[in-house]
């Protein structure tokens, strides 16, 4: 199979790719590694800065009609022990964010692209040939051959493209999160329904996933001592003792449904190549703070649609090397405003959690 651009990686930002060149009559196959594991809801926000992005890429009814509701505003308490209700009312033109149902959402975006979507569930190998054409050889019980002349690395924080690309990525922080689905409750002192607030060892957030379920989810350092406990959801109401208002949320843990993993922020050392492309959490990710990853997915999918348009049809030779220095400039400017924010919050300045924001 010959196609202009092969595409590895099926989450938002390789799928919001796939609808864009299909748009713009780009020839490109999706390679979809078919994983047997359920989805665990994470319950991601969209901001209201989020929603002319989509509402320009004609893709904000997909996101609205798909997600769990509307967003109007969130509380937070980080950096002294007073509530801060933050409310949209103010944001123009858009007034409310949205809290996501991803699953849905990309089940409706694949079935737009699904006869350019190949499924595999073992191995691919990359060949890259002298003329600059790229070979992917993805391994079912056979092996499918793709050629392409763009590849493209969507596939999250694994970066399977880089790795056997062998391009290393820089990484600044060790944050993990730890997030369970609990019976939802709603707590009688706080009218928005997503709250965060900052402790001892990390923070936390709890938001309303649905009508029955709130999501809450830990963030704390690897290698952090409350790590152990977290690792079994009976024994958060304890790490969270101290907290105002976390603690309360977690009446019912007995059958919680419960998932870790890597939160940290990181970028890869090069975004673009000569004929290949990182988008999303593979090019750069952000801590969930920022509420700012799935935007950075659907942004980055925009951007390299029009790279590669520039690329393929006007010899825009520019074009990646711009992307890759937009890439690392956004994020140069996001860890500026991360570490601003995490050093808000001065009550544990000597925490080993805390510590490391003001060294
Ligand atoms: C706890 C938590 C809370 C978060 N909260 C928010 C929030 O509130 N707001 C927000 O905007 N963002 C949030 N995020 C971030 C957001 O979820 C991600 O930034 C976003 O989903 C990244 O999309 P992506 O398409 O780049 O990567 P992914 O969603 O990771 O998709 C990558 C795809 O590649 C596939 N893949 C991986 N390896 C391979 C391989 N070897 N071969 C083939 N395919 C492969 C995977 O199966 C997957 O389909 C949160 C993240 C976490 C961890």
């Amino acid at each position: 199979m010959k196609k202009d651009v092969i595409i590895i990686g099926n989450g938002i930002a390789g799928v919001t790719l796939a609808v864009l060149l299909q748009r713009k009559g780009i020839p490109f196959v999706l390679l979809h590694r078919k994983v047997e594991k359920e989805a665990f809801a994470l319950g991601e926000t969209l901001p209201p800065t989020a929603m002319p992005l989509l509402n320009e890429l004609q893709l904000l009814s997909v996101f609205e009609e798909n997600a769990y509701r509307k967003t109007y505003g969130y509380h937070s308490m980080w950096g002294s022990s007073r509530v801060t209700d933050i409310n949209f009312f103010h944001h123009n033109p858009y007034k409310n964010g949205l809290k996501i149902n991803k699953q849905q959402t990309l089940q409706q975006l694949r079935e737009i692209i699904k006869e350019n979507m190949i499924s595999y569930h073992k191995e691919f190998d990359i060949i890259q040939e002298a003329h600059g054409n790229t070979v992917v050889l993805a391994k079912n019980e056979g092996v499918k051959i793709v050629q392409g002349k763009i590849l493209i690395d969507a596939t999250g924080r694994n970066r399977a493209i880089l790795q056997k690309l062998n391009v290393k990525s820089n990484v600044h922080d060790e944050l993990v999160a730890l997030s369970c689905h609990i019976p939802k409750i709603k707590h009688p002192k706080l009218t928005h329904e997503v709250y965060v607030e900052s402790f001892k060892e990390g923070w936390g957030i709890v938001s309303a996933l649905n009508e029955i379920e709130n999501i809450c989810t830990i963030f704390t350092h690897k290698g952090n001592e409350i790590l152990s406990k977290l690792k079994d959801v009976s024994q958060w109401k304890i790490v969270l003792s101290e907290t105002m208002y976390l603690k309360d949320f977690l009446q019912e843990t007995n059958q919680a449904k419960f998932k870790g993993g890597n939160a940290n922020s990181s970028v890869a050392a090069q975004i673009a190549g000569s004929n290949w492309l990182v988008l999303g959490d593979a090019a750069m990710s952000f801590d969930p703070l920022s509420s700012h990853g799935i935007t950075n997915a659907i942004y980055t999918a925009a951007k390299a649609s029009e790279a590669i348009v520039k690329k393929l049809n006007f010899a825009d030779t520019e074009a990646f090397p711009e992307y890759d220095s937009t890439m690392k400039t956004i994020f140069q400017q996001y860890l500026q405003s991360k570490n601003n924010l995490y050093q808000q919050e001065t009550r544990w300045k000597d925490a080993t959690f805390w510590k490391q924001f003001f060294m």
